[in-house]
């Protein structure tokens, strides 16, 4: 079969390797769609390495049909449409024992150790397939819609941790993929405004599109400005990163008001250094939270999510690529003015 694998920094191999077979409680799944993720982008550029073992085939938010089932394997059957919940975990760490399997002490993640998305194939092992990590989809609908999945549902997990209450103002710094996907959970949760901050035209048109009550261009408008009007002056209940630049994290405590929420839910490119006034923390009591992978649970509320078109993720995919053209459509993601890139095996 043909995959992509990532054998190094810049290093991006479509290549023909062996297609996977179901072993003994195992499932074979056919990819359909694989939306690629800024962590792809990560990875390949060398930004990302912890977690990371190459030769692997990239890919983590990949949904697609069951092509074959292993001896043993109940409660599947060939042709079901299903996204994959892309984490193995070990089960018993201090983490696992917790419930925040997301963190799990020996996490192996498909597309960085376990063989991921960007192939006409992917092999769920046997453990996979026994903690559940195949979704089915209660009915067929387009794939890529499914491949959302994956980065709904570590957004369902960030938002657990900044809430959203009714009536409440809540900005979002970025309207990449993740901004826009925070976006309408923040609606869906009963925010009353939802500002985005992007200095992306087509970006802000999108968030509009999608339930945006102001967007804000900052470099050309004072952001904090815009949110102190809006809030008679005292600032937003909540502030969620969805851009990856650490001055973010220093704009967002300076958005939110006393008692305020901000999650840090971007990763940081290299050390991931951010400079921070910490006495807004102290002063103004602001709770100040991250938000890393998702649960299996997320995966399940973000299937729902999907199915019942609570969350628009069909109008989120602007561009495909065919699987023989990964390196391009993972280029592609990088730029600003497009939104999810799908690759479709
Ligand atoms: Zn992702
Ligand atoms: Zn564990």
């Amino acid at each position: 079969m043909l995959a992509a694998v990532f054998r190094g920094p810049g290093d991006l191999d479509v290549t023909e390797i062996e297609t996977p077979e179901a072993g003994p409680g195992e499932v074979v799944v056919r990819v359909g769609a694989n939306t690629v993720c800024g962590t792809d982008v990560r990875i390949l550029r060398g930004e990302k390495t912890r977690g990371v073992e190459p030769p692997v085939v990239l890919g983590h938010e990949l949904a697609g049909h069951i092509a074959e089932v292993g001896r043993g394997v109940e409660g599947y059957e060939v042709g079901a449409p299903v996204a994959m919940y892309p984490l193995l975990q070990c089960g018993r760490c201090f983490y696992c024992l917790r419930g925040m399997e997301n963190v799990c002490e020996h996490l192996r993640i498909f597309g960085n150790v376990e063989n991921g998305g960007l192939a006409e194939y992917v092999r769920l092992p046997a453990r996979a397939v026994e903690r559940g990590n195949l979704f089915v989809a209660r009915e067929e609908r387009p794939i890529e819609e499914l491949a959302l999945a994956e980065p709904l549902a570590c957004c369902v997990n960030g938002l657990e941790k900044y809430r959203v209450e009714v009536g409440d103002t809540v900005v979002i710094l970025g309207a990449g993929p993740i901004g826009l996907l925070h976006l309408q959970l923040a609606l869906l949760s009963g925010a009353r405004e939802v500002i985005v901050s992007n200095p992306s035209e087509p970006r802000r048109r999108f968030a509009e599109r999608l339930g945006a009550t102001v967007t804000v261009d900052p470099r050309a408008e004072d952001l904090p400005e815009v949110v102190r009007e809006r809030t008679g002056g005292r600032g937003a209940d909540a502030a969620v990163i969805c851009i990856g630049k650490p001055e973010l994290v220093n704009e967002a405590l300076r958005l939110v008001r006393k008692g305020g929420r901000v999650n840090a839910f971007a990763g940081l490119s290299g050390a991931g250094w951010a400079e921070v006034e910490a006495n807004l923390i102290h002063y103004n009591e602001v709770l100040l939270s991250g938000g890393s992978n998702c649960r299996r649970r997320d995966f399940e509320t973000a299937m729902r999510l999907i199915e019942e078109r609570r969350i628009d993720t069909a109008a989120m995919v602007t561009d495909r690529f065919p699987l023989a053209e990964a390196a391009r459509a993972i280029e592609r993601s990088s730029r600003s003015d497009g939104m999810k890139v799908a690759v479709m095996p």
